[in-house]
């Protein structure tokens, strides 16, 4: 499947419509108007034309598989994922403090866009690490953020999201699941949830599963 990302579009959006300059005004955001949202928009289609939307149909005829407890996802997505990690995409909009590159969510929100566009399979991987990172920022304790967020950023790791439960699917009202504290500062989970994409692979060397009303599981490494 080709994609082709519609970058004139989008920039005309960022400039015309969410005022990208202006956005660049603010405190933290000075490099990130126009231009370097055109460069990183330039670059981030190369990688979602030329790697990423290749795999859709690596994904139609050979889709990820379970074998003896492990996931092994298509082949070509562990590598794409290294190359979308090692090029910072991961960390775009999030902090430099962690090792992300601070830009603001205008224009992470467009390269999300071409990555959903250019193969929503292998991206709901580095979306539902973004819902985790932005989860611990905001109600992660420092020792939590520092121990999981700069891991996700560099996608040493990567993050779930894990709400869904037998009796709470729309309706997260329902939800039972609970973390009790126990003295040596762990917490002991009780509960189950169903349905957590990307809860298995072989892209990462650890998996960081955030649930609702609970505190992240312990690093598995
Ligand atoms: C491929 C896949 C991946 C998923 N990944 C994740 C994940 O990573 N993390 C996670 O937490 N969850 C995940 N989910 C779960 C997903 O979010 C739930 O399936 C979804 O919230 C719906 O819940 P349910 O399946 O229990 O359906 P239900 O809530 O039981 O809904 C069944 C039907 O009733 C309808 N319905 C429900 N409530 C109402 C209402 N109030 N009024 C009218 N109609 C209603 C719905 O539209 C639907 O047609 C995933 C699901 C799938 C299929």
């Amino acid at each position: 499947m080709s994609y082709v990302a519609p970058i004139k579009d989008m920039l005309f959006c960022m400039k015309e419509l969410a005022a990208i300059d202006e956005v660049a005004k603010l405190p933290g955001f000075e490099e990130a108007g126009y231009e370097t949202a055109q460069a990183v928009l330039e670059e981030c289609a190369k990688l979602n034309q030329d790697v990423i939307a290749p795999l859709n149909w690596e994904g139609d005829k050979y889709p990820s598989s379970w074998h003896d407890g492990k996931v092994t996802t298509t082949p070509g997505f562990k590598e794409a994922f290294r190359q979308f990690a090692e090029g910072g995409w991961q960390g775009l909009q999030h902090p430099a403090d962690f090792g992300g590159q601070g830009l603001p969510k205008t224009i992470g929100a467009a390269c999300g866009e071409m990555l959903n566009s250019a193969n929503m399979s292998f991206a709901l991987c580095p979306l539902l690490t973004d819902g985790a990172i932005e989860a611990l920022l905001t109600a992660g304790t420092p020792e939590q953020q520092a121990t999981f967020i700069p891991k996700m950023i560099s996608g040493e790791w990567t993050g779930t999201m894990n709400l869904t439960e037998p009796q709470a699917g729309s309706d997260l009202a329902l939800v039972r699941t609970r973390a009790e504290p126990q003295p040596d500062g762990t917490f002991r989970i009780f509960g189950t949830k169903i349905f957590i994409t990307y809860g298995e692979h072989d892209m990462a060397q650890n998996i960081v599963h955030w649930c609702s009303r609970a505190s992240p599981a312990r690093p598995r490494a």
